[in-house]
Formats: structure tokens, C-alpha cells, sequence
């Protein structure tokens, strides 16, 4: 049975279209259960109607005109009850409705179970025999664990396949794919997509458009790799003896070989791309060699593919820098990285559509932080599927039109222009301060990490850099940065924003955030060797950075530290160590440094418990809702599955930030948040009403929140905070807060504010 499930999903899921979907299923269904009828029933929720897709068994005339209400017959209760019916003999139950045009009066025994994806309820699987007797176990069980899985597959070609769909008549406004907000905003234009760089043996075929080009690109890969080699020798010359080093010659003279250069150009002109005709070449290549009787040319096998590998990586290099992006490109891919999203240029980039992750992903936090919208957790955009298709991305409520309709599109414009509208207000309030009408000052600060953002930053009125997130930088590098880079890096920020604080975070990687020279290749990585955890185990890189903070505020005197997924005291006792110890150095070497302010993120539950003893070591706090919120609650924050558990106004969450803030105020420390909490307008009402100090958030956020702020007394917003704490759940705290909003005349923040996790 395993086998069979096997084989047939894999051919599903290969499958181009949702026609070819439900027609492999109900064949392969026919065949493994012998059975005389399988036909699927796709729910079409507009016209609120089940309707025949597919059949083997039944008259061919009957798809497309059997149509069920929504609660008739056994396939509406199938669908109702989302379980499955198993009958010896249909014809006998009163929900049975007989169809003429069908040909199913021959038929007894039913065989009904639900398509489910995502909790949604898709359509219906049926089976049918002329026997009158039950299904047994085995048949049952089969189905059901078929049926789970092709829910999916249909989602999946239901969302890239829109001739298919039109034909269930889903209307233009419910033909989106769900995913989950990422970063606010709504972008129209073209799917570009983008994929992970691959091995060789997984590079496809594809059709090559422009020979000469393709040859061009080629020779010039094949340079860069010979080069490269070259390059490895000199570099080894006086580590490797001469013999060793010979190993790179002998490498340089296979990339140049005879029969890889003309093999490979000879492909590229039969009409395959270089990748391609590069991955036939080698193959074939290191066949020849493996199938060898001599052992010693039998392992040249490895080499000609460790030199395939060589010029892959050029080629693959070369294809995403001169790559051509539209006017409005909306990147999508199965994951998107941060270097992915580097290569667009800024203003031909309309947003992002990632298969995985969610709102606090690091590509949506980069999104954010750049101001443009991105869904995350599509998983049912299949980027080879939509390439070159025209897409709307609705950062807000986190969905994806693939080839809207014009209704869909103008509707969209409207909506980017009452966007427009509402910021235009916004900016009015750039120059003035955030403080409420009874007075309370709550300083707001930008979250960065990328200096294109300090012009924007400076001009949106923020009063410093709350959360500095050092590991962009890194990750858009090919190596560690060294002392001298990071300072120059960390001299603009601290320059640019002086007198006023700026809070630089020392290297938070691990997670989901690899630094492509430097793999953490780990089960669970966000409980693993992240943050802090990976700087204190390599204090080389750690005091290489303090030291770069420290010798850029010199002068300055801006500088803050933050330490970043500190969950025990010891961490920031060691991190305290080596900060002193940087101090030293630097003093001995006569550089001009005073010692920073000093401040751990408070985003572990741990940490949270651990609060007044944290607040007796350090200058202040920082509460990281999003890690904060993903370890409370135990919710992934880059599974899309998962996404809907994530909410950071969990009551569990508030309770643990009135204790930090608590904590932090009893030894005089200041407490700030620069999780995703302090950007949303809601979340702002209730940090008010808390106590907070002050509040970091995108550019973008800040001036929603300040307007908050200047609407809002703390008063006020202490007897929401009152209220929500003594909520139970999540969805009711969500709504009183969007009613005060609308009560305060702030309505338009909740529609853009929406984070549809509710
Ligand atoms: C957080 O966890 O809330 C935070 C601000 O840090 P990051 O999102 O970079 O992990
Ligand atoms: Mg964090």
C-alpha cells in the first residue's frame, strides 16, 4: 500500500495542471481498489455548490452539470460532517440524491471522504460499486490517507491553474492562495522566480534563447573557475608542498579539457542553457571514469565533478546578477533568501511571496524594514508555475491573486490609493513629538540593519536606532567581515544618528539565519546554537566586533550593546568579560573609548523569570516579542502551519511583559520592545498602558504608532491594558483594541494594521 500511496502522489504532485491532478487520482484510485465509479466533487464556494470534476464509471456527460448544494445529497454530507461515509448500500439513505444524467442507478455501495487543506474542506473523493457491502478497513484507510495528501497537490494546481478553476466558477475575489502576512502593503506586477542555488545533478534542461550569450557565459564561468584555482594555489603555496599543489593545476587543466569545452559548447548549440549542457557533460564524463578497472582513475570521478561544481557556481552567479527584473517585480520562491532579495533593485521591487515562513521571518522583517509587502507561507504558489504571471501580493491579509481579474485589480488600486492618502496625513506628523495628551514622552526608535534605511529612518522623526541587526551585513558578505569593515559599517549608523542612541545588537545567527559561509546545520535549530550561544563559543568573532562597535563610537558616544537570546546569567557575565577585555585592548592601543550602554534582549522565557537579576547586571532592556512569543508559545515562527498559533497578544505573552517591565523598572532600568509588538498599533496601545519607556519598530510603524501615541493617554491606555490582562484569549483582546481605535478615530490603522491572525 505504501508503494501505491507513494507512487501516486508522486505523480500527482509532478503533475501541470489541476485537470491532469484529478484525472491521475481518479485513474489510480480505480485501478488500486478495483472499484467500477471514482470521481471527484470540487467545491465551487461562490455559487455554494459541490460539483462533479471528474469521473471513471459515471457518464462522461454528467461533469461539469452534477452540482450539489453545499448540505444535499451524501457528497454535501460528507463535506458538512468533513468525515468520511462508508454505505453498503447508498441508495437506502435518505440524503441520497439520484442524478438521471449520471448512470449511477447500477451503483450501491458509497465510499465518500473528505479533500481537506488547511482546515477547509475542498471537495469530495467518491467511490462506488455495484456490491452492496461495506468497504473494509484496508480500502478506508487507504482513501483516507490518500485523500490527505492530494488535498494539498489540488490546492497547490487549484492556486497556479486558473483555466482549470474557472471552470468550479471561483469568482475573482475568493481566487487567491492564502499565505500569512509578512510585511504590510499591497504590490501589483510580474512573478519573477527564484530559486535556491543548485547541485549539479539536480540542474533541469531548459531551452536556450540566445546560443552565442549562453556560450559567452559559459567561457567566461570556465575563466572565473581557472582563475579561482590558480588564485587557491598561490594561497596555499606556503602551507602545501609543491606535490599538493599540483592537485589545482591538474584541476585548472580539466576545466579547461578539450572534451569538457567543446562537449559543453556543442550542447549549448543542440538548444540546452550552459547549466544544463554543463551537468550532461560532466556526467557523462565521470561515467566514463567510474566504470574504470584502476582504482586511481576511478577516483578522478570526483574531481571532474568537483570541477563541474566550480564552473556551476560561476554560471549560477553570473544568471542572478545579470538577471533582468521587470519594472514591478514580485519576487516569489519556495524560500527567499536575504541575498535574493538584495539583488533586485530597490525600486523594481513591488514585494515578496515566500512558500515558507511567516510574519517574523528574517526575509519578512528585511521586507519590513525595506517597506515592501511580502506573504509569507504560501506554500500553494508554485514559483515555476506563476513565472512571468501578473500577481497581486496583499502584504496585509496575506494573499496572493495570481492573473487577478480587472474587478480584483481595480479594487486593489483603490485601496493603494486610500493607502497613500492616509500616509500623506501621517507625514504631517513627522516633526512633532510622541507624546501622549497627558504628557508621557515614549521616545520611538527604528529597527535596521541596512544603511539604506538611515535616510528614511532620519526622515520619519525617529529619535535613534532601537534595534540595529548586525547579521545583515554579514549575511550579504562572502565571509566574515573583519574589524575594520564592521567599524566603517557601524560608524555610519552611530554618526548618521548622533547625539541621539543608537543600539547595536552583536551577531544573532543560527535559526533561520545562516550565514552562508558559516552552516549550523542542526534538528532544531532555533532551540540550538543561536545568538549569544554561537559568540560566546567563538570569542575571536565576538571581541572582533565589540571592538569594531567600540573603536566606530569613538567620540561619539552613542553607542548602546545588546546581546542578543541570552536565557542564563552566566552569558552575560562571560559577554561582560569580553567587553572589558576589548575595552583594554583598545585602551592599551591608545583608541579614545568609553564603555557602551549595556542591554540584553529579553526574548527567552527564561529570561523573563530571570528578570530582576538580569536588571542588576545590565543598563537596560530590550523585549524581543517575536522570539519571545515563538518560545512561550512553542509556535515555529517560520511554519506556515503553525502561523495562526502565533500571536504575540497571547495572554500568556502580555503576562510575561508586564513582569519584564516590571522587573526592569524595580532596579531603575529602562525597558523598551523592539519585537514586532511595538509596530502594531494595537500592541502600542496596551506597551502604553504597561509602562513601557520606549518602543522600536520599522520605519514604516513609526508614525501609525506615534499617532497612537498622541491619541491615547496613558490613562487610558493603562485601563485597556487592565482589561486585556484579564482576557483569556487572544481574538477578544485583538477586538477590543480595534475598537478603541476606531472609537479614537483611528480606524484606517486597524485596516492597515491587520495582521490576520484573527
Ligand atoms: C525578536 O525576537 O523579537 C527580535 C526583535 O529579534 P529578531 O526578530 O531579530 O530575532
Ligand atoms: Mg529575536
Amino acid at each position: 500500500m505504501l508503494t501505491t500511496l507513494r507512487r501516486i502522489i508522486q505523480d500527482v504532485t509532478a503533475a501541470s495542471s489541476l485537470d491532469e491532478v484529478l484525472n491521475l487520482v481518479v485513474h489510480h484510485v480505480k485501478k488500486y481498489m478495483a472499484v467500477e465509479v471514482v470521481s471527484v466533487y470540487l467545491t465551487d464556494f461562490e455559487r455554494k455548490q459541490h460539483v462533479l470534476m471528474v469521473t471513471e464509471g459515471l457518464k462522461a456527460e454528467a461533469v461539469g452539470t452534477v452540482r450539489l448544494g453545499l448540505d444535499e445529497g451524501l457528497v454535501g454530507l460528507v463535506a458538512q460532517r468533513a468525515e468520511l461515509v462508508n454505505l453498503d448500500d447508498a441508495q437506502l439513505h435518505p440524503r441520497f440524491k439520484f442524478f438521471s444524467e449520471s448512470g449511477e442507478a447500477k451503483y450501491h455501495s458509497f465510499l465518500g471522504v473528505p479533500l481537506i487543506h488547511q482546515r477547509k474542506v475542498l471537495g469530495v473523493l467518491v467511490v462506488q460499486r455495484k456490491l452492496k457491502r461495506h468497504f473494509a478497513e484496508d480500502r478506508v484507510t487507504f482513501l483516507i490517507t490518500l485523500a490527505a495528501q492530494l488535498a494539498g497537490a489540488i490546492a497547490h494546481a487549484q492556486a497556479s491553474d486558473g483555466d482549470s478553476v474557472s471552470r468550479i466558477r471561483h469568482s475573482a475575489r475568493e481566487r487567491f492562495v492564502a499565505g500569512v502576512p509578512g510585511a504590510p502593503g499591497v504590490g501589483i506586477g510580474t512573478a519573477v522566480a527564484v530559486y535556491a542555488s543548485v547541485g549539479l545533478s539536480t540542474v533541469p534542461d531548459r531551452e536556450v534563447t540566445d546560443v552565442e550569450a549562453e556560450i559567452a557565459a559559459f567561457r567566461a564561468a570556465v575563466k572565473s573557475a581557472t582563475d579561482e584555482m590558480r588564485g587557491m594555489r598561490r594561497r596555499l603555496q606556503r602551507v602545501l608542498p609543491v606535490e599538493e599543489r599540483a592537485l589545482f593545476d591538474a584541476y585548472a587543466l580539466l576545466i579547461n579539457s578539450d572534451s569538457l569545452m567543446s562537449g559543453t559548447i556543442e550542447r549549448i548549440r543542440a538548444g540546452n542553457w550552459a547549466q544544463g549542457a554543463l551537468r550532461e557533460v560532466i556526467q557523462g564524463n565521470a561515467r566514463r571514469f567510474e566504470d574504470m578497472d584502476d582504482d586511481y582513475l576511478r577516483e578522478r570521478a570526483d574531481d571532474i565533478r568537483e570541477v563541474g561544481r566550480r564552473i556551476l557556481l560561476h554560471l549560477q552567479k553570473r544568471a542572478s546578477t545579470e538577471r533582468d527584473y521587470p519594472r514591478r517585480t514580485i519576487l516569489v520562491g519556495e524560500e527567499i533568501t536575504a541575498t535574493q532579495l538584495a539583488e533586485v533593485p530597490h525600486k523594481r521591487l513591488a514585494a515578496v511571496v515566500s512558500g515558507r515562513g511567516s510574519s517574523s521571518s528574517h526575509v519578512a522583517i528585511l521586507a519590513r524594514a525595506m517597506g515592501i509587502p511580502a506573504v509569507m507561507g504560501a506554500v500553494d504558489v508554485s514559483p515555476a508555475k506563476v513565472d512571468g504571471r501578473e500577481l497581486i501580493a496583499d502584504g496585509y491579509q496575506g494573499r496572493v491573486y495570481i492573473q487577478p481579474s480587472a474587478v480584483v485589480r481595480r479594487e486593489y488600486a483603490r485601496l493603494l490609493r486610500e493607502e497613500n492618502r492616509l500616509s500623506q496625513e501621517l507625514k504631517e506628523l513627522k516633526d512633532l513629538p510622541a507624546v501622549t495628551p497627558d504628557g508621557v514622552r515614549i521616545p520611538l526608535y527604528v529597527n535596521t540593519g541596512l544603511l539604506a534605511d538611515i535616510t528614511p529612518s532620519l526622515k520619519s522623526g525617529a529619535e535613534g536606532v532601537g534595534l540595529y541587526r548586525t547579521e545583515f551585513p554579514f549575511a550579504i558578505r562572502e565571509s566574515f567581515p573583519g574589524e575594520e569593515e564592521q567599524s566603517e559599517i557601524y560608524g555610519q549608523v552611530l554618526r548618521a544618528f548622533a547625539p541621539r542612541p543608537v543600539i547595536l545588537r552583536t551577531l544573532d545567527v543560527g535559526g533561520d539565519k545562516a550565514l552562508p559561509y558559516f552552516p549550523v546545520v542542526e534538528d532544531n535549530p532555533f532551540l540550538g546554537w543561536r545568538g549569544i550561544r554561537i559568540t560566546l563559543d567563538h570569542p575571536e568573532i565576538f571581541i572582533t566586533q565589540m571592538r569594531a562597535m567600540l573603536r566606530a563610537a569613538s567620540g561619539l558616544d552613542n553607542l548602546h550593546v545588546l546581546l542578543p537570546m541570552v536565557s542564563d546569567l552566566s552569558e552575560v557575565d562571560e559577554a561582560m568579560r569580553l567587553i572589558n577585555q576589548a575595552l583594554g585592548e583598545l585602551n592599551e592601543e591608545g583608541v579614545p573609548v568609553t564603555r557602551p550602554r549595556l542591554g540584553v534582549m529579553i526574548e527567552v522565557p527564561s529570561a523573563v523569570y530571570q528578570a530582576e537579576s538580569l536588571a542588576r547586571r545590565v543598563d537596560f532592556f530590550s523585549i524581543g516579542t517575536n522570539d519571545l512569543t515563538q518560545y512561550l508559545l512553542a509556535v515555529d515562527r517560520n511554519n506556515a502551519r503553525v502561523a495562526k498559533l502565533f500571536n504575540s497578544l497571547h495572554p500568556s505573552v502580555l503576562h510575561a511583559l508586564v513582569q519584564v517591565i516590571d522587573a526592569g523598572h524595580k532596579y531603575g532600568k529602562t525597558v523598551s520592545v523592539c519585537g514586532d509588538l511595538g509596530g502594531d498599533p494595537a500592541g502600542a496601545i496596551l506597551l502604553l498602558g504597561m509602562g513601557i519607556d520606549s518602543l522600536s519598530m520599522t520605519v514604516a510603524s513609526l508614525p501609525r504608532v506615534k499617532w497612537v501615541l498622541r491619541t491615547f493617554t496613558r490613562r487610558r491606555a493603562r485601563a485597556l491594558a487592565q482589561k486585556a490582562l484579564e482576557m483569556e484569549d487572544s481574538v477578544s483582546i485583538r477586538a477590543m483594541l480595534n475598537n478603541a481605535l476606531e472609537q479614537a478615530g483611528l480606524g484606517s490603522l486597524v485596516w492597515t494594521g491587520r495582521r490576520g491572525e484573527e
